[in-house]
């Protein structure tokens, strides 16, 4: 493979809750790459953010058990960087409609205009500052495991564009898709469930039935997999796959090779320990040599969470295939 960075990085976008931990295990495994998780949470990690904290009061850490900040392999990436992962810009500084205004740009002009427009427009400019130093955690990434593939299962749509706007033929993109209903149950359970509770009711002053929680995380899934679909129908047809969880699960060497031939990947197995941040506990074991659909939804979420109880929510769900 040839790239204008000398490695290339497997992209997973898509909603929360879909699988991306085990797929991008499997898919570094498989390769020979490094899974990273979800780097654009790198800068929370690597100074002990509140986000990262369990209800336990312990720290949410690296795949290999250490906090970020004490971890080897994350000390020698930000060596190698020359960057403090804890304070540099590694994820969007700009504000919603900013936000938009990137995307719209980067899907119609591309990234030549954008790195042109950048010049006259500062927030584009600090955008691309963010992608840069990106890029340069990857390439050091890629020196530090010794590996010309990384997969990033980060899923936010922004974060792509990011990337794609620095480095549009070292990035590929995978769209993931879920069912709705098993994605919505996994958010309500639990902190998640209590955290989008707690947001209603900031918005609302009223504390949410179940069924209203549900809603919102409907929304939420609704939310990010159409931005999956819309950063995919924006990428050309060679740098972008879809993937089903369901089918994955199904047939993990199938739906793999799928992959290996659009991306021209190589199949290595060649297995690198994980420093993977962010995403499912999952990741802590090592390995997932029995890949096996979820489907625990079924049985025990609620009948608000198995019917999708939005009509819009219903619709995209049946038109990516799932019947309820
Ligand atoms: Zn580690």
């Amino acid at each position: 493979m040839t790239f204008e960075t000398g490695f290339s990085i497997v992209y997973i976008a898509g909603a929360s809750r879909s699988g991306s931990t085990v797929i991008e295990d499997y898919l570094a495994r498989r390769f020979g790459g490094v899974a990273c998780g979800e780097l654009y949470r790198i800068s929370q990690f690597a100074k002990g953010h509140a986000r990262i904290v369990l209800e336990d009061g312990a720290q949410e850490t690296c795949a290999c058990g250490a906090p970020v900040s004490e971890c080897s392999f994350w000390h020698a990436v930000s060596k190698e960087a020359e960057l403090d992962l804890a304070q540099s810009a590694l994820r969007s500084q700009l504000g919603r409609w900013q936000r938009a205004w990137f995307r719209l740009f980067v899907r119609l002009f591309g990234s030549r205009m954008t790195k042109w427009t950048s010049k006259l427009f500062p927030p584009f400019k600090r955008e691309l500052e963010v992608g840069a130093n990106c890029l340069r955690v990857y390439r050091a990434i890629s020196c530090v495991a010794k590996v010309n593939l990384i997969v990033d299962s980060s899923k936010q749509t922004h974060q792509y564009y990011i990337l794609k706007a620095v480095a549009p033929e070292s990035i590929r993109l995978i769209t993931l898709l879920r069912d709705g209903r098993a994605v919505s149950a996994s958010m309500t359970k639990g902190p998640r469930g209590e955290a989008i509770a707690s947001k209603i009711k900031a918005r609302t002053g009223l504390s949410p039935a179940p069924k209203d929680v549900a809603e919102e995380a409907f929304r939420a899934w609704m939310h990010s997999t159409l931005n999956g679909l819309l950063a995919f129908a924006f990428t050309s047809r060679r740098r972008r796959a879809l993937l089903y969880y369901e089918a994955f699960c199904d047939d993990p060497p199938g739906e793999m090779q799928r992959i290996e031939r659009r991306f021209s990947l190589t199949e290595q197995n060649h297995v690198h320990e994980s420093h993977a941040i962010g995403g499912s506990p999952s990741r802590h074991t090592v390995g997932f040599d029995v890949i096996c659909a979820d489907n625990s939804w079924k049985r025990q979420a609620p009948t608000h969470e198995k019917s999708l109880s939005t009509i819009s929510a219903r619709f995209l769900n049946r038109l990516l295939g799932y019947r309820e």
